[in-house]
């Protein structure tokens, strides 16, 4: 399958709040081991397989609007 979307997330501005991990329907999203500067494990993209399909739900779920996804288009 070639890969259809990705996503980039601005981890330093996340909270960690989850709800973009909760929402994806791919379970491409997952917590960073690791600590952002305000403290918290932040989302991460965890899509080894390009299993994202761009539908943009973790887009419109962030309430910090960390989170971009970007469809790749044939020509
Ligand atoms: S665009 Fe959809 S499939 Fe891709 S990471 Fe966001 S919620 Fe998951
Ligand atoms: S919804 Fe936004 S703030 Fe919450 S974990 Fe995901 S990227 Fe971070």
């Amino acid at each position: 399958m070639p890969r259809r979307a990705y996503f980039e997330i601005d981890e330093e501005r996340c909270k960690g709040c989850g709800l973009c991990i909760n929402v994806c329907p791919q379970k491409v999203i997952s917590f960073s081991e690791g600590f952002n500067m305000k403290g918290y494990h932040p989302a991460q993209p965890d899509d080894p397989e390009d299993k994202c399909i761009g539908c943009g739900f973790c887009y419109m779920t962030c309430p910090d609007t960390c989170i971009k996804v970007y469809k790749i288009t044939q020509d």
